[in-house]
Parts: structure tokens; C-alpha cells; sequence
């Protein structure tokens, strides 16, 4: 098979993984001679984020789309009945390596279906990651997919050419993941993410211990996770407990969320509807807010609801949720108080904390701080405004701050 049909096929079959935010876009290119770039047919290259916070554009690819697994939500499982093909290592390294050199890529992400054994398998993607480390002498960034079940030696191996390494915990309940992918294992997931904490703790300690001798390198942009949204019937708010879990246990970058796509003939234990791509919006938001504002998981959603509101943010619906504790000074409340008032981001918060120490904020200061003024005034105290009680307890002032609808594009 050329190498051009096989990119195509395992780019295509790479797209389902959502460590990347630029799938999903509309088709443009520019063959016909008008204008500049391409999103289609996309051919594997994706955008993710450096540990230093840059934007950087990688080949994402499967070595390969066949699998001896039958997992019923992957397009790829053994069962499924889609072009198969396979990249040979040195395929993936030449393609990285060209696309590297043309200034198209800026890394590469590989993940692989399970061919023969997850040892054999986890032996071909670290194979690609050594040959590009040490005879291409490859400094660009590389995540690698983890097999679980591979031997501990190879993830071991792994982390020493990868930046990341991530495992897919697939469903937030482990009883899901018994019904959908059987021969995948929720503890032996847990267990491997709890090797490499273990790793990755080992070697931040070493850094700090050892003065001389560098420790060994292991995934230094640390370990990830993807999560299906939608496939089982966990609501939200389990979602998010069982992100909590996998930060705190593991202290994982980053979980990522991923709606279900309805694939073609699919088990009946599936949902025939893909959830709102909304709803994987608003987790993502959520997960935000566990991780860099304070939020606890089992507050974001309301228990007897269970799951989060599509229409606004989960933090302004947090607020409205809890009026007493609004309208809030920002001339003395603390940093924590701060973070919970809608429409105040870190960066916000962190310029009102500084401004207030040499001058008491007021109305007019609020442009400056970059605040979205209607979105915060019902919220906030400040020396020359205070919100009229029936604006914060109102019935009407939800709706009020509902974004408002927009006119979808019509696609001519
Ligand atoms: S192991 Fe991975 S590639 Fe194979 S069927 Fe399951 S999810 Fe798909």
C-alpha cells in the first residue's frame, strides 16, 4: 500500500483520540489557487499544547488500525469493518522526520491498535520513539500512547524518549468498561498510571537530590488520560469525581474528554445519539475549575441533578446556586473568594490583587482589568458600586446572563 493511503487511513483512524483541539473544524483548502492553507483532508496534523504552555502542531497517526480488541465504541475494533493498514517504524520515523524538516510538525503523537501482543505492540511504538531519539538525534516533542498491559521495561523505555505519556481510563465507570471493551482491564489501567506516578515522582525527587549526575529522563510533560463522554450512562457528575480520582491518585496533567461519536454498525449497547458536543464543552470548563480555581468535584454539579447545565458555564451556575455568598468586595476579599466570581479568570484575579495593593478599586477601573462588566457587576462590591439586592436574588437574573443564542452559519 503507498505511504500517502496508508497516512490517510491512520490519520483518519487517529482523529477519535481528543488530545488535540483542532478536529471537528470545517473543510477548506486551497487547491483551487484562492487563498492559503488547508484543513482538509487533514492528513494527521494536529494542535496540541507544550509543557511551557505553546501551541504546537503535531503529526498524530496510529502505527497501526488493526486490533485484536473488540472494544464496541472504537472504530478500529477487531469487528469493525474499515480499511485496516499498518506503517512500518521506519514509515513513522521518515514521515516525522520529513514533516519535521518541512516545518509541517513540531512533534508526533502515536498510538497504536493492539496487533499480536500488547508487549509487541508497545515494542513497535517505543521502536519509533528510540530511532527518532538516537539516530535522528529528534528534539521535537512526542507523545506516546501506553499499552497497559505491556511489560514494565517498555513504558519504562517509553519514558525516557517520550514528553508524554498517557493511558486511556476509556469510561468513568468500571462496570461500563466491562460491558463495552471486555478485554480491557479499568485496574490494570490504574495500576500502570500508578507506575508511572511512581516514576515520574522518582525522578522529581531525584532532580532535587542529585547535584551532579542528571537523573534519567522520564516523560517530563507527565502523564494524561482521555475519558469517553456519553458511550455509558454516567452523568457529569460522576465524570467529574472520577477525574478528581485520577488527578489526585495519580496526578495526571491533563484528562481529557471526549463526546462519543455514533460509529458505523454499532453494538445496540451503544447510545444511537452522540451527546451534545456541548456537554464536552462544558466538562472541559468544569475540569478547569477543579484544577486552577479551588472548586471540589461534588460542588460543581448539583447532586440531585447530576449533570451540568448546557446554557451557561458551570461557575455561573455554581454563583447563582449560591446567591448568599455574593455580592462579594473585591477591594478585600481573598484570592480564593476571588476565583469563584463569574467572569473573574486567574489572570483577573491576579490583576485585581495587585492594583488593590496600591489603590482601592473602583467602577471605571473594571475596563481595565479586562472584565466583562454585566457578566460580574450582579456579583461584586466595589467602593462606588453595590447590586441592588432584587438584581442578585431575581428570578430573571439567569436569564439575563444566558449568552445569547446565535444564528447557526447555513454552509453556503
Ligand atoms: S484496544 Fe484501542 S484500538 Fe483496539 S479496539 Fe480497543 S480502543 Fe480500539
Amino acid at each position: 500500500m503507498e505511504l500517502l493511503r496508508k497516512l490517510e487511513i491512520l490519520a483518519d483512524a487517529a482523529k477519535y483520540d481528543a488530545s488535540c483541539a483542532s478536529s471537528g473544524t470545517e473543510m477548506r483548502d486551497s487547491r483551487d489557487g484562492k487563498g492559503l492553507g488547508s484543513t482538509s483532508p487533514g492528513m494527521g496534523i494536529c494542535h496540541s499544547y507544550a509543557p511551557d504552555g505553546r501551541c504546537i502542531s503535531l503529526l498524530k497517526i496510529l502505527l497501526t488500525n488493526a486490533c485484536n480488541f473488540d472494544c464496541l465504541y472504537c472504530v478500529n475494533r477487531a469487528s469493525s469493518n474499515v480499511a485496516r493498514a499498518r506503517f512500518t517504524v521506519d514509515e513513522v520515523v521518515k514521515l516525522t522526520i520529513d514533516f519535521y524538516r518541512r516545518n509541517y510538525i513540531e512533534g508526533l503523537f502515536l498510538s497504536s491498535g493492539i496487533i499480536r501482543s500488547p508487549d509487541y505492540t508497545m515494542e513497535q511504538v517505543v521502536s519509533v520513539a528510540r530511532k527518532l531519539r538516537e539516530e535522528h538525534r529528534f528534539r521535537g516533542y512526542i507523545h506516546l500512547k501506553t499499552i497497559p498491559e505491556a511489560d514494565e521495561a517498555l513504558i519504562a523505555e517509553a519514558g525516557r524518549y517520550a514528553d508524554r505519556l498517557s493511558i486511556n481510563i476509556e469510561t468513568p465507570l468500571e462496570a461500563s468498561l466491562t460491558t463495552l471493551a471486555p478485554e480491557k482491564d479499568q485496574r490494570a489501567i490504574r495500576r500502570t498510571m500508578g507506575r508511572l506516578r511512581l516514576k515520574l515522582d522518582e525522578t522529581a525527587e531525584a532532580k532535587k537530590t542529585v547535584r551532579r549526575a542528571r537523573p534519567p529522563r522520564f516523560a517530563p510533560a507527565g502523564q494524561s488520560t482521555q475519558m469517553i463522554v456519553g458511550a455509558d450512562d454516567a452523568n457529569d457528575r460522576v465524570i467529574l469525581s472520577t477525574s478528581a480520582n485520577l488527578y489526585g491518585a495519580y496526578k495526571l496533567k491533563r484528562v481529557y474528554y471526549s463526546a462519543f461519536s455514533p460509529i458505523p454498525d454499532a453494538s445496540r449497547a451503544l447510545p444511537l445519539q452522540a451527546p451534545p458536543l456541548v456537554r464536552e464543552h462544558r466538562l472541559y470548563q468544569a475540569d478547569w475549575l477543579m484544577r486552577f480555581y479551588g472548586f471540589d468535584a461534588d460542588e460543581i454539579v448539583e447532586e440531585s441533578e447530576g449533570m451540568l447545565p448546557l446554557d451557561i458555564d458551570p461557575k455561573l451556575a455554581w454563583a447563582l446556586r449560591h446567591r448568599d455568598r455574593f455580592p462579594l468586595d473585591i477591594n478585600k476579599a481573598s484570592r480564593e473568594e476571588l476565583l469563584r466570581v463569574p467572569g473573574f479568570g486567574t489572570r483577573t484575579v491576579q490583576r485585581i490583587l495587585a492594583t488593590r495593593r496600591t489603590t482601592t478599586i473602583r467602577f471605571a477601573d473594571l475596563a481595565r482589568l479586562n472584565v466583562i462588566r454585566n457578566k460580574v457587576l450582579p456579583f461584586i462590591v466595589l467602593s462606588d458600586h453595590r447590586p441592588q439586592p432584587s438584581l442578585l436574588d431575581g428570578a430573571s437574573l439567569r436569564a439575563r446572563l444566558r449568552p445569547k443564542p446565535q444564528q447557526l452559519g447555513f454552509g453556503f
